[in-house]
């Protein structure tokens, strides 16, 4: 899945991509629907995100991924007619539903998932049988 690709968490024993969606919900620091580690479908171990580092990342990776995604997003957009609400005023550019969709899924979720690529990624001892 594109996603996973752009957020190319790997295996750390066999190195092939995994689920973003699964991955993410290893997160220590998540509060609901977490999961302890994730099965790699290629050799079988378990590994999960540690969280090292995501206080410090979220001021020196994440919001300013967040706050360039929206800016070249709606630079990006900004020629286009019919995604801004009409406007007499010098500035016509407040964005509509249409415009804020597109910035969300084009721009910001693909920037955030990218943020990803920074996590740190251990291997969960395997629980004894
Ligand atoms: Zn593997």
């Amino acid at each position: 899945m594109l996603p996973s690709r752009i957020a190319n968490l790997r295996c750390q024993s066999c190195n092939t991509v995994q689920p973003v969606g699964l991955m993410f919900r290893t997160n220590p620091y998540r509060g609901w629907n977490k999961i302890d580690a994730v099965r790699c479908q290629e050799c079988g171990t378990l590994h999960y995100l540690t969280g090292k580092g995501r206080n410090r990342r979220f001021f020196t990776v994440v919001t300013p991924m967040i706050l360039a995604a929206l800016g070249l997003g709606s630079f990006t957009i900004a020629p286009f007619d019919g995604l801004h609400w009409p406007n007499d005023g010098p500035n016509a550019s407040a964005p509509n539903l249409l415009d804020g969709l597109i910035l969300v899924f084009f721009f910001l979720v693909p920037a955030l998932v990218a943020t990803n690529r920074f996590e740190d990624i251990a291997i969960e001892p395997e629980p004894d049988a």
